[in-house]
This record gives structure tokens, sequence and C-alpha cells, in this order.
């Protein structure tokens, strides 16, 4: 899975590597954390760390279920070969439902129009679809709401071609702490689900804790858990606790490619919003935003060199950055951290999604194809 040295983009000086011992690790320990089934969350290309290296690396590291967001996601880790049981999490059109049966895949059935659907694919084919239902408790994002939920349960328990497998519910909230709204959303979902006794039907497999909940609201753990960025060692929000021992997959390297002195008063990139108050010497990195590195870090990021951490000065440009290294000497090719660990150093996904003004996910999942991915065990 590591790029190919035929392959072009191999050659170039940044690299994003994942390292699947800690993948490992971060499976272990939410497993230990949670004591149920996990459901590997890989939408988003594994939230930019490769969507079939890391669903075949956790597959063979023993995760229950894989979940993501689109059809197309499904269908591309089948034609790898991946044989997990996967859920697509996000709404679907009807016409789409003969593909869902046809690769395997679980299907969320959001409507009651959509599990009629649904049956009349499985029907028409022969075969029983595997579905979860989707309760909606406080997002309003897709969902039956959950004061609506009876009928619409009913009518899956009573479904010939629809295999009932799960019910679940999305927290919006849970990535603080202190939030009220989860707890509410949990007893919303508690009173959905019960609906499955007083009609004496078996209970589906509950599912409702994303990184948030598994991490501050123990409650909502239920029958399985589906841990997206906390799998990845990166914390949903600022306010997020570490209660569970995970720890960072993915680093983001690159290498000096020019040094220069610039003058005092002489302006650095795009837009001439930088100019250094006397001589500095400034190094070019060669990856900007058109691989993903935010814009945003323009003046405001850091990035590690010789373990020191310098400030990235002027404005991003799509292929290239500056950094002021003041009087410290650096050398082409030498080792650039923008994400990860240098010596003593780190840069973080959260401090630096913090000092572009962007969530960790955002700066995760706009890591891009252009940088070539390693895989490595630590
Ligand atoms: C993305 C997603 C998750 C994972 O969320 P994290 O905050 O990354 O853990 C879980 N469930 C659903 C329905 C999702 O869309």
């Amino acid at each position: 899975m590591n790029a190919s040295p035929e392959d072009p983009l191999s050659q170039r000086p940044s690299r994003i590597r994942v390292d699947l011992d800690r993948l490992s690790h971060n499976l272990r320990s939410i497993r230990a954390h949670v004591g149920v089934p996990v459901m590997g969350i890989v939408k988003a290309n594994a939230y930019g760390h490769g969507l079939v290296p890391v669903a075949r690396h956790i597959q063979a590291q023993g995760v229950e279920q894989l979940g993501v967001a689109f059809l197309e996601e499904g269908i591309v880790l089948r034609q790898a070969g991946i044989t997990l049981p996967i859920l697509v999490m996000g709404g679907i059109f009807g016409r789409q439902a003969v593909q869902f049966i046809e690769h395997d895949l679980e299907v969320t059935v959001s409507s009651l129009d959509k599990l009629r659907q649904i049956e009349a694919a499985a029907e028409a084919l022969g075969r029983k679809a595997v579905i979860h239902l989707k309760i909606d408790t406080g997002m309003e994002r897709i969902g039956v709401h959950s004061y609506s939920a009876a009928p619409f349960i009913e009518a899956a328990v009573a479904s010939r071609w629809c295999e009932l497998k799960g019910i679940y519910s999305h927290l919006a909230c849970a990535d603080d702490p202190g939030s009220p709204m989860t707890l509410q959303q949990l007893e919303r979902f508690q009173e959905a689900c019960a609906h499955f006794e007083r009609i004496g039907a078996p209970m589906p497999l509950r599912h409702l804790a994303n990184s948030g909940g598994i991490l501050h609201f123990p409650q909502t753990h239920l029958d399985m858990v589906r841990p997206g960025i906390m799998l990845y060692g990166v914390l949903p929000d600022p306010v997020s606790r570490r209660t569970v021992d995970v720890k960072p997959v993915l680093s983001l390297t690159s290498q000096v490619i020019y040094f220069k002195v610039v003058k005092a008063g002489n302006p650095v990139s795009y837009g001439a919003t930088w100019a250094p108050t006397r001589n500095t010497r400034v190094v070019t990195v060669p990856i900007g935003y058109g691989d993903g590195y935010p814009r945003g870090l323009s003046s405001r990021g850091q990035v590690l060199i010789r373990g020191h951490a310098y400030p990235v000065v002027g404005r991003v440009c799509m292929d290239q950055f500056m950094v002021d290294i003041g009087d410290d000497s650096a050398w082409n090719e030498d080792e650039v951290v923008l994400i990860g660990e240098q010596g003593d150093a780190a840069i973080t996904v959260e401090s630096l999604a913090q000092a572009a003004g962007m969530s960790a996910y955002e700066v995760l999942v706009g890591l891009n194809l252009r940088i070539p991915r390693e895989y490595r065990y630590s």
C-alpha cells in the first residue's frame, strides 16, 4: 500500500506517515474502555489516513464492523476485499438500494419511504437487505424523530425483506463533556428503543456513541460504539478530555527546498502581508493549500526544523510556503515537520487546527491525495 517508486507522486519530498502500531493501540484502548463491539469509522478516506489500508489494518486487528458515509466508499472497500460488515451511515436514494444489496452493505433506513424502497429492491433481487434504523434525537439531520418512531419500528419489524440488525442515533454535542444535550438525546433514544419491548420484538443492536460519547458519556456506549476521530488519536474538540489513551496516528513532513536571507522590510509571499523587521533567514517548504495544508495558517502556523518550532510567514501558497528561522541554520533537504514529532517537540492536529481556526476534522480530511501516504510500524 505504500506509494510505489514508479509512482511520480512518491518522489515528492512531502509525506503522510500512518503509524499502524498506534492505530492498533488506539483500537485496543477504545475496546478496553467500552467493553462492547466497535464500529471503526473510515469515511472521508479514513479521516485522511487512507480508506483501504486503514480498513484492512483494523479488520486484521479484529474490529467488529466498519462505518462509512456513502455507498461509493462501501463499494471501494468491497472491491478491495474487505469482508467485515459495513454500515453506510448517510442518507440513501431509493435507486441505490439494489447496489447496497449486491455489495452486501448495510443500509441506514431513515424514513418509512426509504424502508419501502429497500424492501421493494430486496424482494426484486430475492435477497434480504440488512438495515439499521436511524432515529433523530436532536441532530435534525436524517432519521425519524424519536417521538414518531413507533410506527416506523413496527413497519421494520414486520418487514419480510429487511433484516433488522441495528437501531441508532447520532449525538450533536458529546465532544463537550459539560453539555446537557447528550443525556437528553440518550433518553429520547432509549424511549424509542423501548417500543421493541412494548411490542414484544427482539431488540436490535443499539448504537449511539461517537468519539465524544465514548470519551465523556459511558451511558451512551450501549451495544456498540462508533469511534471516528479518536481512532486516529485526535480529540474531537478543544474542550474534549483525553479519558482514553489514544495517540496520534498521522504525521506530515516535507523538506526544506530553498534557503535565503530576506532583508528587513521586504515582504514575503502573495499580498505582501508580512515582512521581517530585521534581516532574517527564510526557508521555503514545497507543500501548500493545494495539498490541504490550510491557508488559514498564513503567518499563524508553526513547523519543526532540527527540533525547533519556527513560524510560517506570509501567505501559504498553493504549493509552497515560507518559514522564518531567524539566525538559525537549516539546509536544503532538512526534514520539516508540519504535523507530528521531531526530537522533543511536537505539532498536534489539534494545535494546528486551532491556529488555523478550523476543526481537527477539517484539517485531517483536507489532506488530499497529492500527498503520498506511507504505512509503517513504529
Ligand atoms: C462521523 C460519524 C461518526 C464518528 O464521529 P467521530 O466524532 O469522528 O467519532 C459516528 N457516527 C456517525 C453517524 C457519523 O456520521
